[in-house]
């Protein structure tokens, strides 16, 4: 093995726009609907999240004839599809979305301009592909595909043409195609129609390639633009693999290898790309980390099992009892360890959002199924009977929230919809039920729940769960997860979530401030000030897009609460 082999992920992996759009909508779909969805071709060429769909009830069709239910809905996928094909499909009784990539759409309207201007179009493309298909539906019967410069210079003399690429096209065969077309007609527009993600993705790869011994493309075997990638990156590297798992890494390849470039195509989930970075790392360096491995394996299980989400409620209520004034309860504390942990295990044991799960969520989820959802309940029974010990004032409200955090990953009974079926519910939830267990149930044992403290304390953990659960909403979308509207993150969009984020924290430091200048418990104003940077630094983290591995992600979220309450330690 390689001494030291420097491992680099292309910032641009990860589902493009486009895909990422049309995932989200058939999402929603499932969630808000009842009937039967079903995509025109695979939504995406990617076999795991087909899986994935298919178990949300998302199936593909080849053509809407294979529908027999007329009460479905059918999905136009993001490659888009012939004008005729769309007139004809909405003339059949079936309701139909379109989830075409606005990036496709402009191309359609680019050649639709120039065709009616009586160009001919020449897309530089696949012919057999669905997108190129869809394009050539706009040309007004004067489109021709090539596939690269030598099909363009046996284009027949041409008086006047417009030439567009596929949009994952690789732009040097654009280009040259371009020029090759130029010598065949009288008139040439050229509309660079690749979009910028691929652009974005071409660039970077063709950097790296060139400064890497080996590259690891990761996609469908069926995907267009990840063989294209796969092509650039063979003539650029001295060896190049392409694979759909990182179980397909052949140990040998990665002999003696000191620069290692992983990229992948547009339809690559960015969780499966980080098991193909671990899969790197272990085949890199096994023998020097296995004890380091063996480390790290026990941290997942602690952040897996919600353990350390467990701790960092427990923290945020020894802040809160601070704040209050309350002496130090173990039973509270308790109370919302066991309170947490038993709706986070139970909840994630619930969660679909990938096809492939990880060593710990295997062990935990599937193995140990049975005995994670009876720890689940066991631990919430212990919370509520704990509660039950402080007087109804607790237990009342605890068991409330424990029974909706329980009820939540399911559909409810009498045609009542499903909580999570309301936009940003799983963080309202969260913040909602943390808030209880953390800052009121302490201000009710303690016997001032009427007071103003209490009240700044349920406010503080209110917002400080909401913000937490929202960034885990960004990073599950950063590692695209599939996740619905329940997040924030989804149901705002990303502006409109980095600027609560950020006023929140505003928020939080002006109440900070103002307490200090009061001269009210000013240590603790100003611990509780400072800790809260973390906040920022954790939000820019996010905001510049870095992805971090699940594991990091969760541990960075969850610190922060054991940050704040070690900064008011005393
Ligand atoms: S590759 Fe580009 S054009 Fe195609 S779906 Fe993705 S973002 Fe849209």
């Amino acid at each position: 093995m390689a001494a030291k082999t420097q491992i680099t992920l292309a910032s641009t992996a990860g589902f493009c726009p486009g895909v990422k759009n049309a995932i989200d909508k058939v999402l929603e779909l499932a969630k808000n609907s009842k009937r039967a969805i079903y995509t025109l071709g695979p939504l995406i060429h990617n076999s795991q999240v087909i899986e994935t769909l298919k178990e949300k009830n998302i199936h593909a069709v080849n053509d809407v004839s294979e529908i027999k239910d007329k009460n479905a809905i059918i999905v136009i996928r993001a490659h888009g599809i012939p004008p005729e094909a769309e007139k004809r499909l909405r003339a059949q009784s079936i309701e139909v979305v379109d989830a075409t990539c606005p990036l496709v759409k402009h191309v359609h309207k680019t050649i639709e301009k120039y065709a009616r201007m009586g160009h001919h179009t020449i897309i530089v493309g696949d012919k057999n592909h669905a997108e190129v298909v869809g394009l050539m539906g706009y040309a007004q019967g004067r489109g021709l595909v090539v596939s690269g410069p030598k099909e363009a210079a046996s284009l027949p003399r041409l008086e006047k043409a417009n030439i567009v690429a596929q949009t994952t096209q690789e732009e040097e065969v654009f280009l040259a195609a371009a020029a090759a077309a130029r010598e065949k007609t009288a008139e040439l527009v050229v509309s660079n129609t690749i979009c910028k993600p691929t652009k974005d993705r071409q660039k970077e790869t063709v950097e790296l390639s060139k400064a890497s011994d080996l590259v690891i493309v990761m996609g469908g075997k069926n995907s267009a633009n990840t063989a294209r990638l796969f092509q650039i990156c063979e003539k650029l590297a001295p060896s190049a693999i392409h694979i759909e798992k990182e179980d397909e890494l052949p140990p040998e390849l990665l002999k003696d290898k000191k620069a290692v470039f992983i990229t992948a195509g547009a339809s690559t989930p960015t969780w499966m790309i980080e098991k193909a970075l671990a899969r790197v790392r272990e085949l890199t360096g096994a023998k020097e980390r296995s004890f380091l491995d063996r480390l790290s394996f026990i941290w997942t299980l602690a952040i897996t099992s919600c353990a350390y989400t467990a701790a960092a409620a427990v923290a945020l209520t020894y802040v809160c009892m601070k704040l209050e004034g309350a002496p130090i309860s173990k039973k509270l504390l308790l109370l919302a360890g066991l309170f947490v942990l038993s709706l986070h295990l139970a909840n994630r044991a619930e969660e679909k959002g990938t096809a492939a799960p990880d060593r710990a969520k295997k062990l935990l989820f599937i193995r140990f199924k049975t005995t994670t959802r009876l720890t689940a309940f066991l631990c919430g029974a212990a919370a509520i009977a704990l509660a039950a010990t402080l007087g109804w004032r607790v237990f009342l409200p605890a068991a409330f929230f424990w029974g909706l955090g329980m009820l939540y990953p399911y559909k409810l009974p009498l045609g009542f919809e499903k909580f999570g079926n309301f936009p940003a519910s799983k963080d309202i939830l969260t913040a909602l039920g943390w808030g209880f267990v953390c800052a009121c149930a302490p201000g009710i044992w303690h016997g001032s729940i009427l007071y103003k403290s209490t009240h700044l304390a349920v406010l503080f953990a209110v917002l400080l769960v909401f913000m937490r659960s929202v960034m885990f909403g960004i990073s599950h979308a950063h590692s695209d997860m599939i996740v619905g509207k329940e997040n924030f993150y989804k149901a705002a969009g990303s502006k409109l979530t980095y600027l609560t984020l950020f006023a929140m924290f505003l928020f939080l430091e002006v109440i900070m401030v103002l307490l200090k200048n009061i001269a009210w418990k000013p240590s603790l104003a100003a611990a509780i000030f400072t800790g809260l940077f973390y906040y920022v630094a954790l939000t820019l983290f996010f905001y510049f897009r870095k992805i971090p591995e699940r594991i990091t992600a969760e541990t960075l979220i969850d610190s922060q609460f054991l940050i704040l309450a070690l900064s008011v330690w005393k």
